[in-house]
């Protein structure tokens, strides 16, 4: 196999407005200063810095034989936000090899920052952390370094920088000035810079290489003769071209008219038509001719495949070389991520195949249980899923939707059913509502409890009044003696408990109590029929010590101290 060491691939993550955009400009026009024009491999979606640009750039400071792994240059994805990044996403981690994390040295670490670390801890992606708008600190003088800045500000400097530096530390993150760093692979390097200027751009890819060094090593070995292997960036429509996928090509060859398997929910057999890559600008002579093609891309690349029936492909997920064969492969592969469940859990909903990947990371690694997880808007069945989830495991029927749009008729039942719709664009809120909603409703539901007074009550589980076995059982009972209130907890003529009354319902209403003779149907938690009682069995209501207390300075009808000895005189048989 004949193999080359690739790129290492590079995504920019951070707050909205820290300045990820910004910096990537930087780079991108320092790139574009540096080499002759026309001498630049143009990409789709990412931007290609050869070694000899970084050198340059880098002023001596990195030069190749001062590495002991050889790196033809840095590849940094154009689009940068977590999302881009979780669509960066291949079976078992990322795409991404290393990542810039942005903050705005001004405003410390926001909540999209504690996602975007989040995310990169998930995926166990190395990291360097840049401390954006160093020049916005008052009275900076752009041509000067740090050191040399008036007392007041480099103190003013100095504070800021040690405040993010602190208040990282505190979130679990051991970071430091990257010049004061022994071991870079316990310790988050942090390089102050400043988009506009430029000034720590040098020393941040300084930092890029060094981790390059220290974590990729052989993991940069790619083939240049098997079969490509990419990641789906975007699914497009381009003037003229019809649907196209623009992808990153991490691994491999691909070739026009080499068969291709595409991820969709029913995977895509086709043929590559065309693979294109950006015209240079000074060669973009005729602006209708904005690609220029080529015959065959080696890994890392980012590349516009033109193919037929792309139309249902599914961002963030693979793009292989090879035929039929593959399609079991790639149909697994999504459904590890896109999945409905036996068991009980939260319901999941999110625009593409990686930010739904990486939103189950985040629930699965704070120990919620997901139930199913699938793409796409929020609808009527996403509700009906999680209210039958709700009566089994009541903290567990939700539904979150990470940018998914819900449906009307959607919104309207899970109000009717008083199921929650958590939606955010931001995972860390999403997670932040549901452990929320939680807490109050077990507030909620231990008032509840507190409100609920235990009555004495003697019912008979009716003959073929079986309607539920479990979860909750549903049964109808005669009220033989006594009044029966919702909440109480019952319990069987052996005295022991068989689960808590948590519903009752009389000609269809729900009601709070039946009284002595009546006939309802009664819901109870934590029972199943068959087990704990069956038909034509007798059931009290249970009463603790502490009521006993309570009801005995109570009005209380005849009858209803005649249950409470009965009550009594079981409990003590026991
Ligand atoms: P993004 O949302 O993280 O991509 O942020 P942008 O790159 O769009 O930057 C947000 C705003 O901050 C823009 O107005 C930028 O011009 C400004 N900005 C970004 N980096 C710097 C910087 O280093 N210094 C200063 N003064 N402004 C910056």
């Amino acid at each position: 196999m004949a193999s080359h060491i690739r790129e290492p691939i590079i995504s920019v993550l951070g707050h909205v407005d820290h300045g990820k955009t910004s910096i990537l400009d930087y780079i991108r026009s320092s790139v574009i200063a540096s080499r002759e024009a026309g001498g630049i491999t143009q990409h789709i979606g990412a931007t290609d810095i050869p070694f000899d640009v970084i050198e340059r750039i880098c002023g001596g400071a990195v030069s190749q034989d001062k590495i002991t792994i050889p790196i033809r240059g840095l590849l940094f994805v154009d689009t940068p936000g977590h999302e881009a990044f979780s669509n960066l996403r291949k079976r078992g981690g990322s795409v991404a090899d290393l990542a810039i994390l942005v903050i705005d040295i001004n405003e410390g670490p926001k909540p999209q920052t504690l996602e975007s670390m989040q995310i990169l801890k998930q995926y166990g992606t190395p990291f360097v952390i840049a401390a954006n708008k160093i020049d916005r600190i008052s009275g900076w003088m752009d041509k000067k370094d740090p050191k040399n800045q008036n007392p007041d500000t480099l103190r003013d400097y100095n504070n800021k920088l040690y405040k993010l530096i602190g208040d990282l530390g505190m979130m679990g993150y051991d970071c430091d000035t990257f010049d004061n760093i022994n071991d870079f692979s316990k310790t988050v390097a942090v390089v102050p810079v400043s988009a506009i200027t430029g000034q720590g751009i040098k020393e941040l890819m300084m930092m890029l290489i060094g981790l390059a060094q220290t974590y990729l090593k052989d993991g940069l070995k790619v083939s240049i003769d098997e079969p490509a292997k990419g990641t789906i960036l975007e699914v497009k429509e381009s003037r003229g071209l019809g649907t196209t996928l623009d992808a990153i090509i991490y691994d491999g060859v691909i070739r026009v008219n080499d068969s291709i398997v595409v991820a969709a929910r029913q995977p895509i057999v086709t043929k590559v038509k065309a693979l294109l890559r950006p015209m240079a600008l000074d060669e973009m002579r005729d602006p209708r001719k904005r690609f220029t093609s080529s015959d065959e891309i080696v890994a890392a690349c980012g590349i516009k495949i033109v193919a037929n029936d792309l139309e249902n492909a599914l961002s963030g997920g693979p793009v292989y070389v090879g035929g039929k064969e593959l399609v079991e492969t790639v149909k697994r592969e999504i459904g590890e991520v896109e999945f409905n469940r036996e068991h009980s859990g939260v319901i999941v909903k999110a625009d593409t195949l990686g930010s739904l990947e990486a939103l189950i990371k985040i629930l699965e690694n704070e120990g919620i249980t997901v139930k199913k997880g699938s793409m796409g808007k929020v609808s009527k069945q996403d509700i009906i899923e999680a209210c039958a989830v709700s009566n089994e495991s009541r903290y567990e029927g939700v539904v979150m939707a990470f940018n998914a749009p819900i449906l009307q008729d959607a919104q309207t039942l899970a109000k009717d059913c008083q199921i929650p719709i958590l939606s955010s664009n931001i995972v860390y809120r999403i997670l932040e509502d549901y452990q929320q909603w939680v807490k109050t409703s077990k507030e909620q539901d231990r008032k509840e409890l507190v409100k609920c007074v235990a009555t004495p009550a003697r019912l008979m589980v009716m003959p073929d009044h079986i309607f539920r076995q479990s979860k909750p059982a549903i049964v109808g009972v005669k009220v033989e003696a006594g009044t029966l209130h919702a909440g109480c907890r019952l319990m069987g003529e052996d005295a022991r408990i068989c689960g808590r009354l948590k519903a009752i319902q009389s000609g269809g209403k729900s009601v709070e109590k039946a009284e002595s003779g009546e006939e309802v149907a009664i819901s109870v938690e934590d029972a199943v029929v068959g087990r704990h009682f069956d038909a034509q069995d007798l059931l009290y209501t249970f009463i603790s010590e502490m009521e006993m207390q309570r009801l005995a300075n109570e009005d209380m009808s005849e009858q209803e101290r005649q249950v409470l000895l009965e009550i009594k005189r079981v409990k003590k048989k026991k």
